[in-house]
Order: structure tokens, then sequence, then C-alpha cells
């Protein structure tokens, strides 16, 4: 076994791979060109990915990501959390989902090697939560998280992207969840992903230092926990409380120098960062005669593509982070 390390000398150890760019929410932040319905369901089989790990644990790859999109919306996803758990032994299998599918499907995804689930989750407001995702029901989502819970997959992280004037208002309300839950209650900052005009975007972006201190000001200061600093979020407690809160500042606080990451789209690219556009078609590579030798040469070259830092202003974008996966 080798280790994928790129020209900046860092150690890419996570893999997140989109298996759909179709959702059944429709976040603005998300998917604000409306590309859910039109692009196909997801162009990577279960036996490309199957490939796939099979290059990336020669690899070292430790983690695993299922997104999309929404995973759920793949029926294959159990067969292909069992590849990643059962076959191929990595050590971290989870996947990222707006959960409004998960409650009934999640037996058998615990069964298949599911060790984690993140779960989105913007708004603790029913009413708020209905307007952000188009028509999304949070009773659904609760009724997943506590099953979640119950079957002791932890930690749960809840995800919730602030925006100004959108939900920010809920942002004392999702940080209290975590007083009784031992629940991650992360705050991720809006990035412009989103094709629109920069005008709009500085609007609604809120900065996760903001975000602190709101918190700070009405339960008191949070203490930092120490946390794996190739993680994307910093991880902080009240006193007393059961839970965690993280922040996620890619805009305000980059950390593409701690970066591990890499992803495949549902369309058969790799992208070595997210913020770059910067993607490689494997498609060749999975239907060659031999894919997994060829898929090595791919992630090799994809981390030889890794740029030192993502483009940090606005720009547009073919795609959005419905189809590249987050
Ligand atoms: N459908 C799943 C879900 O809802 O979690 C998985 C896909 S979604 C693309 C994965 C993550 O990307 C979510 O946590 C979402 O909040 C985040 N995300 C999407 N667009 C974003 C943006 N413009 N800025 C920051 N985070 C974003």
């Amino acid at each position: 076994m080798s280790a994928l390390i790129d020209s900046y000398g860092r150690l890419i150890k996570d893999l997140r791979i989109s298996i759909t760019p179709r959702c059944n929410y429709k976040c603005s932040y998300c998917d604000p060109l409306g590309i859910i319905q039109k692009d196909p369901i997801g162009t990577v089989s279960v036996a490309d990915i199957d490939n796939v790990l099979a290059a990336a644990v020669e690899l070292g790859i430790e983690s695993i990501r299922f997104t999309g999109g929404e995973p759920l919306l793949r029926q294959e996803l159990p067969e292909m959390i069992h590849i990643a758990k059962q076959v191929y032994g990595i050590k971290d299998v989870a996947i990222t989902s707006n959960a409004s599918l998960l409650k009934r499907r999640l037996a058998d995804l615990i069964t298949a090697g599911l060790d984690r689930v993140n779960i989105s989750f913007d708004a603790a407001d029913p009413e708020v939560f209905s307007r952000i995702t188009k028509g999304g029901n949070i009773k659904q989502v609760w009724q997943a998280i506590e099953a979640v819970q119950a079957a002791g997959l932890q930690p749960v992280k809840l995800n919730a992207v602030i925006m100004k004037d959108i939900n920010d208002s809920e942002i004392l309300g999702l940080a209290e969840l975590s007083r009784e839950l031992p629940y991650h209650i992360r705050f991720i900052e809006y990035m412009h992903l989103n094709n629109s005009d920069s005008e709009s975007y500085f609007k609604n972006f809120v900065a996760g230092k903001d975000i602190k201190a709101k918190i700070e000001a009405e339960f008191g200061e949070l203490t930092a926990l120490d946390t794996d600093p190739s993680a994307p979020a910093r991880l902080f407690k009240v006193a007393n409380w059961a839970g965690a809160i993280g922040f996620i500042n890619p805009v305000s606080e980059p950390f593409c120098g701690a970066c591990s990451r890499m992803r495949l789209t549902s369309d058969a690219k790799l992208r070595p960062c997210l913020l770059t556009d910067r993607e490689i078609s494997v498609r060749e590579a999975l239907d060659s005669e031999k894919p997994v030798e060829a898929m090595i040469e791919m992630f090799l070259l994809a981390a030889h593509r890794k740029v030192k830092s993502g483009i940090t202003s606005p720009v547009d974008r073919p795609r959005t982070m419905v189809s590249i996966g987050g």
C-alpha cells in the first residue's frame, strides 16, 4: 500500500463520493441552477464504486463519505456501503444526507456497515425549515435523527448553512439543541458556489465569527475542544451542555492548508479541490481492462493537480454543490 500525497505534502485520506446529483430538497444555496431534475440519477455504478474503492484503499484512503445530491435517492447505497466497509475495510464510512428518507432505510444501511451520518439541518423552526428546503418536513427529519442516535451512530452531526435574512434567526435555536442532546451542531459558512451575482451572495453571507459571537452573547463563552487539524470543523462547547457546537469557516478562515480530501462526482470525475473546477474524467479508466490500476493512476494525477489554495472570490461555475457533492 502506498500513500496519496499531493505536491504540497498534504496526505489525502478522505474521499467523498457523490452518487447522484439529484435531490428531493431544493435549498437555494445548494442548487441555484436548478440542476436537480435535469441530470441523470448518477452514472457511477456499483461496479465503478467497487473499482474506485479498491484503488482508494491501495492508496491509504481511510474514510469514505457517500453524498450527493441526496444519496438516499440511489437504491444501491447499501451495496456501496457494504463494499466500502465489509469488502475493503474502510475505517470510517459515512453519508451526508438531508435525512428525509433515512428512517426507514437506516437498518439496512447499518447492516451494510454504515458508521456515521451527517445531516443537513438548516433550521429548528418547522416553517423556516420548510421554506429553505422548499417543502421539507422537519418531523420526518427529527424522527430520522432520533433513530440515528438510538442506533448509536456517534456523533450525530447536524449541519446548518447560515444565510442572512433567511435563517440567521435560527442560530440560537440550533445551537441550543446541544444543551440536552449529545449532537454536534455545525454552522457552515455560505460558500460562493451559487453562480448568482456577487451582490446577493455578500448580502446573504454570515461569517462564522459573527455566529459564534451571537451564541456567546446568549449562552456564555464557548470552550474550544481538541479537534483533528485536518477536520474542517472547529468544535466548542458551552459549559455543562451535552453536545458540541462547531464552525466550518471555509470563506473567512480557509483551511486548504490542512486539506485531506478528494471528491468523485456522480458523473465519474475526480475533483481534486472543492473550489477549483479542475476535474479529471475517470470514465475511461473505469471502463478499461484493468480498472483498479487505471484508477490508482487517476488518483495520483488528481493529487498532483490539487492546488495550494482554492479560489475565494465569487465566480460563475458550471457546477454547484448539488452536482459536485458536498
Ligand atoms: N443532500 C445531502 C444533504 O442535504 O446533506 C448531501 C448533499 S449537500 C450538497 C452536502 C452539504 O453541502 C450540506 O451540508 C450542505 O449544507 C452543504 N452545502 C451546499 N451548498 C453549500 C454552499 N453554497 N455553501 C456551504 N455549504 C453548502
